[in-house]
């Protein structure tokens, strides 16, 4: 992907965070590696509904701004702390959104076991401990996850998801929160019917033949 695609796919994710109720105000971030040594991020201090291409921003591996009018977002330390310890992935998307955030302010992992689509696509989704947000500190609260799973929470802060493409990190991020809904529904409703172990066993199965699209 080039840089005008990626700047391009940034901002239409950005425009669907928001209309998806997932980032309010100006909540959230984005970014995505353009080569080896630069990362595309979202500015600070801006509704993700309403950026241009040139409102983006390019940082170094360190967090300091290459280019860009705008000032980066104050949470690109995590961003990078992810591609800091996985190589493989070259797009991150950190939001509040609501439905897994409420499991985020409880500290709770998001339960599996409950709906076949949870445990193929999602699998395994944690809280990392809670820290001050911008600051180095809380970027490496993610550190004893980040190995073992593509979508996790911040404990009494929000989400963070990541994967090799804009549209995948952001694709676990719409999953998650609307997987979230659905559980903190079905448990207003009556008692939530867990899948038994052998249920479980033929969807962990399905996920490891299961090869996600690359884009
Ligand atoms: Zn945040």
């Amino acid at each position: 992907m080039s840089e005008t695609e990626a700047r391009l796919a940034m901002c239409e994710i950005g425009q669907r965070m928001y209309a998806r109720q997932l980032c309010a105000a100006n909540d959230g971030n984005l970014s995505c590696r353009l080569d080896a040594q630069r990362v595309l991020c979202s500015p600070t201090l801006m509704c993700k509904g309403l950026m241009s291409p040139e409102d983006l921003c390019i940082v170094d591996l360190e967090g300091n701004q290459l280019s860009g009018c705008r000032p980066r977002t104050s949470e690109i330390l995590l961003h990078l702390a992810v591609y800091r310890h996985r190589p493989d992935v070259r797009a991150v998307v950190h939001s509040h959104a609501p439905h897994a955030t409420a499991f985020a302010i409880c500290r709770q992992a998001v339960p599996m076991g409950i709906m076949p689509e949870a445990d193929v696509f999602l699998h395994f989704v944690p809280v990392a401990p809670y820290d001050r947000p911008g600051t180095q500190q809380f970027a490496d609260t993610i550190l004893p996850y980040v190995q073992q799973t593509d979508v996790l929470l911040l404990a009494n802060h929000g989400v963070v998801s990541y994967g090799p493409s804009l549209e995948r990190a952001y694709w676990l991020t719409e999953i998650l929160d609307a997987y979230c809904r659905i559980v903190i529904l079905g448990r207003q409703v009556g008692s939530i019917m867990e899948l038994d172990a052998e249920q479980r066993a033929a969807l962990r199965a399905l996920r490891s033949e299961w090869q996600p699209p690359s884009s």
